[in-house]
């Protein structure tokens, strides 16, 4: 089977691994002139890490990795601890894989190592996709176009693939903006623990890691506004700007913020989940069906999830596309919806405004945390637990 891949990001580069593996004739096509992503963390829990560990790439990942000891919870002015994960080994073991954290060009590396030069194809941005008595064509602004039995969006938030297959949509402002930045330590600093980090005050709320194996630190500071009002996705900012919005806040997070050079501060759109991603010998994948809220550390993840299963049921339905659709859609659409929904509720939960509704909310987590220390207020288990792996098993008995 002919495969052709629109987008070059985490997605699309992780879905060419996971079809290259299976033995499929697969050609990308990035619109930039080179793969890359900005400077800037990402968490893989251990649902995204069992999906890299199904595609052969764990040691790849596992090279510049960062293993946090805990997902703490902490109160935005005094810091005290309001909840904890542990992630040491009754975690991992739990999961049967590691929470880790890395950089995002890191990541995209694990992918793009892996792929050979010469089914990529750069500068080519794809304006247009349309089926075909045979299959599927897209069409490049430079005039060219590419045939395949089967084409996949994987081209983001703005996608136009899911805008030829199915329209715009609403994209929806969801009164969120939020500040990215990388502050280089040198190692693990007495002012940052090493866990991942999330302190939540009034209608704001920040998440710190480690990646680069401890070596810089990712900072994710999530205020709200009335609207979005720049034109582009992100724009840069500066140290003082960032400061001002977060003014009162624990000293230890003052202190790592005074370390910062270059801030971005990026609006957070987010849409309702699709009835379909596909439409015949086209579909969807990643941030062009689901974007999603980085409120439960999900995007990427849930990328490379679709990545695997997709490339499974094409292997197990060679002859027969739309049951290969029909099997990827059924297994990952209903889950992606959920964790596009809740990734939205927690965008209230994390941001309530005083702190009577503060403390009520953390009393909540603490007695979680109590019954069972796995679910504690972020109750992420389910998010957690699941197995791209089990995918065959789960098709075989419907
Ligand atoms: C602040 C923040 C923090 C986050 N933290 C986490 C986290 O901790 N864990 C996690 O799992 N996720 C996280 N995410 C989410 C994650 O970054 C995204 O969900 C993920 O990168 C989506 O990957 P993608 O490949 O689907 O889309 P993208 O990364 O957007 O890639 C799309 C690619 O397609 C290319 N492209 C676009 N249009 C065209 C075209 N017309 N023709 C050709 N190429 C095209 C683009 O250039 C790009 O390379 C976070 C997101 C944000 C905003």
């Amino acid at each position: 089977m002919k495969i052709g891949i629109i987008g070059g990001g985490i997605g699309g580069t992780a879905t060419a691994c996971a079809l290259l593996r299976k033995g499929f004739d697969v050609t990308i096509f990035e619109q930039a002139p080179a793969f890359g992503e900005v400077g800037a963390g990402v968490q893989m829990t251990p649902n995204a890490v069992k999906s890299i560990i199904g595609m052969g790439l764990e040691s790849d990942l596992m090279r510049t990795a960062f293993y946090p000891r805990a997902v703490t919870g902490r109160h935005w002015k005094t810091g005290r601890e309001n909840f904890r994960i542990d992630l040491g080994g009754d975690f991992r073991a739990h999961y049967q894989a590691p929470f880790v954290h890395v950089h995002r060009a890191d990541l995209l590396d694990v992918f793009v190592s892996n792929i050979p030069r010469e089914i990529c194809r750069f500068g080519q941005k794809c304006t247009g996709i349309s089926n075909t008595p045979t299959g599927a064509q897209a069409r490049f602004q430079d005039g060219s176009t590419f045939e395949a039995d089967l084409i996949i969006g994987a081209d983001g938030v703005r996608s136009v693939v899911r805008e030829a297959m199915f329209g715009a949509g609403d994209l929806r402002w969801t009164g969120h903006q939020c500040y990215r930045a990388l502050v280089p330590t040198g190692g693990v600093v007495d002012y940052v623990a090493p866990a991942s980090s999330f302190w939540m005050g009034p209608k704001a709320h920040v998440v710190t890691y480690y990646v680069k194996g401890g070596e810089a630190v990712n900072i994710v500071a999530v205020t709200e506004a009335a609207e979005w009002v720049t034109e582009s996705w992100s724009t840069r900012v500066t140290r003082a700007e960032m400061l001002a919005d977060f003014e009162g806040w624990h000293p230890d997070l003052q202190k790592l913020f005074s370390g910062v050079t270059d801030v971005y501060n990026w609006g957070l759109f987010d849409r309702d989940p699709m009835a379909t991603w596909s439409k015949g010998a086209v579909t969807l994948l990643g941030d062009a069906c689901h974007p999603m809220l980085p409120f439960l550390s999900q995007g990427a993840a849930m990328a490379i999830e679709d990545a695997y299963v997709l490339a499974e049921s094409l292997a197990l339905n060679p002859k027969d596309l739309g049951a290969a659709l029909a099997g990827y859609e059924a297994e990952r659409l209903p889950r992606t919806s959920r964790v596009q929904l809740e990734a939205r509720e927690r965008g209230r939960t994390y941001h309530l405004p005083t702190e009577e509704q503060m403390a009520a909310r953390d009393a909540e987590y603490a007695r979680r945390a109590k019954e069972d220390p796995r679910t504690t207020g972020i109750n992420t288990d389910w998010v957690y637990d699941y197995d791209p792996r089990g995918f065959a098993d789960r098709l075989a008995a419907a």
